[in-house]
């Protein structure tokens, strides 16, 4: 299925939860989910006839949760989650690890970008160099040390500049290296899963993929 490209706030009331998919609105009171808190659609203010949601449910929405969180299609997610399952450790946490190796997740860690979607744009457009050459692929996988930056000629964009001064404002992973001044960064070391900032359960996942 193609990545999705409407309206975001209702991706978030579908899982019922902030995803911050719009960068500095998602902290403000024009939230969708702060002035609507339930799903979206014609049923979306029913509760009353709802049944207890089963466990396949619920793995299913986390794994939509997470997969929207970081902006990707199902083949993109399920091809990251193939590819963790061969590594040593926890599948949950290397699932996550990975997702937050993405370059463009982690030039919206590193500020340079005011939600995912943004520094994904930023990446296609060929603003994001790592290790001094332009990479433009959003999927491209952050070796640790590696530097991040915005190209010379693109650190006075104008969303690059807000989003960087939202982000002094933010405390970054403390994986995660990174010089404002010069708009780069570094992921220093592998992160654990305490430090990765994200409200999930992974486990979940790992069950419905290994049905
Ligand atoms: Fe989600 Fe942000 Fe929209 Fe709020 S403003 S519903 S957090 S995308």
């Amino acid at each position: 299925m193609a990545r999705y490209t409407g309206p975001v706030c209702k991706l978030c009331r579908r899982e019922g939860t902030k995803l911050f998919l719009k960068g500095t609105r998602c902290l403000t009171e024009k939230c969708a989910i702060e002035r609507r808190a339930y799903a979206p659609g014609q049923h979306g203010q029913s509760t009353g006839r709802r049944r207890k949601a089963s466990e396949y449910a619920k793995q299913l929405r986390e794994k939509q949760k997470v997969k929207r969180i970081y902006g990707m299609s199902e083949r993109q997610f399920r091809s990251v989650f193939e590819r963790v399952l061969r590594e040593p450790g926890v599948t949950g946490e290397a699932l996550l690890v990975a997702l937050e190796s993405r370059l463009d997740n982690l030039v919206y860690r590193m500020g340079f970008g005011a939600s995912r979607r943004d520094a994904r744009q930023l990446v296609r457009h060929r603003h994001i160099q790592v290790n001094g050459r332009t990479v433009d692929v959003p999927s491209y996988r952050v070796r640790i040390g590696e530097e991040v930056r915005v190209a010379e000629g693109s650190r006075e964009l104008l969303r690059v500049r807000a989003a960087l001064e939202q982000f002094a404002r933010t405390q970054p992973p403390a994986w995660i290296s990174v010089d404002p001044e010069k708009a780069a960064g570094r992921m220093t070391e592998r992160p654990t899963r305490d430090a990765i900032p994200i409200a999930a359960q992974e486990q979940l996942i790992v069950e419905l993929y290994s049905k």
